[in-house]
């Protein structure tokens, strides 16, 4: 049923109450406690069906409903306050025509006080995500500030606000006797990120959002603590105020006279004469949203000229002169239905999320990684239960957590299956790392099929016209076992696949054909050794020379004489002895380890001997680098010389985890050629983690430190998506 969708008078009026009661404990965990066990999305779709309940049943109306009031009740631990003009709340607006519709009332509403509505004009700027407050100055000086409370008492929270930087204890220049600048208190995302590690590591409370966090941090009973905790705030409104010195008139004008007396006002906002005016400053702001440090929830229209407000007027709990235009929620709720294993190339068994298709962020979801076991765990997912979907920006959709009020009776737990769902073969943890791998390598169809198209991809093997449903075929009718089969097919054979004409499958054995000579360092990439991605592989060419040469080295040796060469270099040398030389350097020996145990497996050396056999011609790099000095090349940690101004300059990053499409050593090569440093262990002069699949404790050592962690998009847009 949906939410208002009650049929008779009886039962609208138990739904009414039902929605009452329940939006009644919404705004208790909101407001008195900062902690909402539901989205704002969910919430305002709550609030959304009573309202059209509620006018759709005018005879149960009441002055108690939620929809008439503001916010919560002010605690009593604080001193009240009660509020020379109320603080009310907006009005919202979801679509472009709410928009219009705004800007009708109020041209409407001008018409029928007799204003000339010809010189209309709306100051549009941010809409916050912060907690209301006021603030009073007599003479000048910071005296009383205040918390909306439900908007005619608020809390005394002055001892508190103090604290808060941002807010000037004294004012700039004249100001009138008595003045009450309102406006929002929040903390910047980064901010919030660190604090809430912090909170953690001393296993205090966490808050779920940075609004909750400056709520909360707002309302603590000793000023000490608020003053531990990074808060900000924005000025956007004139409460009470006496007329010595004269107001600007407009209120852009007033946001500029705010700025000169000393209060920050928010970065973006401008004047505009129409709706249309007002939906290019939302898509504006929507596409600066992502980059802003702080989160808002939409953008605010209010009339420009203050002195037709009043003429405008007010609806029950917000004015009729302005409004709040949302963004699409980035959180919403959803039906987590079922968890299923994904496979990936190197065997790894990833948990996804199957939910409920839910929009959020912009975008329909219907699915999520849960990453690994331990993630899940930590989330404490179970199946059929309601989760809390978060998709910001152009950010991978992640379920943030189960709202476990909401948990069915039947809801199942989930274990990792003993086996590969794809091929049954063994599943294994092990020791030190956070994913179950599929141990069936390329007789696992789901392993061979991406091993294939790993094989194929242009910078591997480069075969042209070898993609996902050519190889879904190929791995299905099981032509193809190994990438060394590929060399066996024909025109022929191809032929007979779906949407396989005999001159595209002519074309796929050409360029299979043509993929026969190779460059060493692409061949040993496309083998898919697990970390090998193309910078180690081109290590390996320029120092090793040819497969036989990868495959057969002694790596035991090898990562004991790096070490070696590593502890001499680190010693303090007397003056002017050199450097030795380290072997392999940018090849550490986590990567030595994992082509070691490739190499010991007969299979993959069966592999690579059939692709032999089958003409593959690798050839080493023209200029083959023997053992190189200390000093050449780029070290590991150091950023290179020719990208110092790069857009990653000064930043210390440290990878772990799978990136979707690129090596761990790729992502920190190009983390160095954009001029910033890859480290391999996670400590206060990080800057940032960049995470993929399967990250394991560097993760959660970064949210200890209250270092942020960022996924691989976020990684390109910094560097303008040029790899
Ligand atoms: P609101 O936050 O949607 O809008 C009014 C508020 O906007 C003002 O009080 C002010 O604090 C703020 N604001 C930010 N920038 C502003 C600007 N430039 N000019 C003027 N005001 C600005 O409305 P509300 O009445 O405070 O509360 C409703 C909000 O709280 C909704 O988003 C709702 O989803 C959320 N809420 C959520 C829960 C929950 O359980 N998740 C419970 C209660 C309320």
């Amino acid at each position: 049923m949906s939410p208002s969708g009650a049929s008779g008078p009886g039962d609208a009026r138990t739904r009414i109450e039902a929605l009452r009661a329940e939006l009644a404990r919404h705004n208790h965990a909101y407001y008195v406690h900062d902690a909402p066990t539901v989205p704002d999305a969910e919430y305002d779709r709550l609030f959304l069906a009573l309202q059209r309940l509620e006018a759709e049943h005018p005879e149960f109306d009441s002055p108690e409903s939620p929809t008439r009031r503001v916010g919560g009740q002010a605690v009593a631990a604080f001193g009240q306050v009660v509020h020379a003009l109320p603080m009310l709340s907006l009005q919202n607006a979801f679509a472009d025509d709410d928009v219009r519709g705004f800007d009708r009332r109020v041209r409407e509403a001008l018409q029928a006080a007799g204003i000339d509505a010809a010189g209309l004009r709306y100051c549009a700027e941010l809409k916050f995500d912060g907690l209301a407050i006021s603030l009073r100055y007599e003479d000048g000086r910071f005296v009383q500030g205040a918390t909306r409370g439900d908007g005619v008492v608020g809390e005394d929270v002055t001892a508190n606000l103090r604290t808060v930087r941002a807010i000037p204890l004294k004012l700039d220049g004249p100001a009138p006797r008595r003045l009450e600048v309102r406006g929002e208190v929040l903390m910047f995302r980064r901010d919030f990120e660190r604090m809430n590690a912090r909170q953690a590591a001393r296993g205090e409370k966490t808050f779920v959002n940075p609004r909750n966090a400056a709520a909360g941090s707002l309302r603590q009973l000793d000023p000490a603590l608020t003053a531990q905790r990074p808060l900000r705030f924005f000025a956007y409104g004139l409460g009470e105020v006496s007329d010595e010195v004269e107001a600007p008139t407009s209120h852009a004008g007033l946001l500029d006279w705010f700025a000169t007396l000393g209060f920050p006002v928010g970065p973006h906002r401008c004047t505009v004469a129409d709706a249309e005016g007002l939906l290019a400053f939302y898509r504006e702001v929507g596409a600066k949203r992502p980059t802003l440090p702080f989160d808002i929830d939409g953008v605010v229209y209010k009339v420009d000229q203050r002195a037709w407000h009043e003429a405008i007027g007010y609806v029950a709990r917000a004015p009729r002169f302005a409004v709040a235009h949302k963004f699409p929620a980035e959180e919403a709720l959803t039906e987590l239905l079922a968890i299923d294993i994904q496979v990936g190339r190197t065997g790894v068994l990833t948990p996804v999320a199957r939910l409920k298709p839910v929009f959020v962020g912009g975008v329909t979801v219907t699915n999520a990684t849960l990453h690994n076991e331990d993630e899940l765990a930590r989330k404490g997912l179970m199946i059929g239960d309601t989760v809390v979907v978060r998709r910001a920006g152009d950010v991978i959709p992640e379920v943030v957590r189960a709202v476990p009020e909401r948990r069915p009776p039947d809801a199942r737990r989930f274990a990792m299956p003993a086996h590969c769902p794809v091929c049954g073969s063994a599943a294994v943890r092990e020791e030190g790392e956070v994913a179950w791998r599929c141990v069936g390598g390329l007789y696992c169809t789901a392993q061979r099929r991406q091993a294939l198209l790993h094989f194929a991809q242009r910078r591997a093997m480069d075969i042209d016209g070898l993609g996902e449903r050519i190889v879904e075929q190929l791995v299905e009718r099981d032509l193809v076992q190994t990438p060394a089969d590929l060399y066996r097919l024909d025109a022929g054979m191809l032929a007979g696949l779906d949407r396989m004409g005999e001159k595209s499958a002519a074309n796929l054995v050409a360029s299979i054909d043509g993929s026969r000579r190779v460059a060493l360092e692409r061949f040993l990439f496309a083998l898919g050794i697990r970390h090998v991605g193309e910078e180690v592989a081109r290590i390996l060419a320029a120092e090793l020379g040819s497969v036989e040469a990868v495959l057969d080295a002694d790596w035991a040796a090898m990562i004991e004489a790096k070490a070696a060469a590593q502890k001499h270099n680190a010693k303090a040398r007397p003056k002017g002895e050199p450097l030795v030389p380290v072997p392999l350097e940018g090849v550490g020996p986590e990567i030595m380890r994992a082509i070691e145990a490739f190499a010991a497996e007969p299979h993959n050396r069966e592999v690579v001997a059939a692709l032999r056999a089958a003409g593959v011609e690798p050839s080493p790099p023209a200029r083959r680098r023997n053992a190189p000095t200390a000093s050449e090349g780029v070290g590991v940690g150091q950023p290179s010389a020719d990208s110092a101004g790069g857009a990653l300059a000064g930043r210390t990053i440290v990878v772990t985890g799978t990136l979707p499409g690129l090596a761990r050593d790729e992502a920190e090569n190009l983390i160095r050629r954009h001029g910033g440093a890859a480290t391999g262990s996670v400590s206060r002069k990080t800057s940032f983690v960049l995470a993929g699949d399967n990250p394991g404790s560097k993760v959660a050592k970064a949210r200890e430190l209250g270092i942020a962690v960022i996924d691989l998009d976020q990684l390109l847009r910094m560097i303008g998506h040029d790899g």
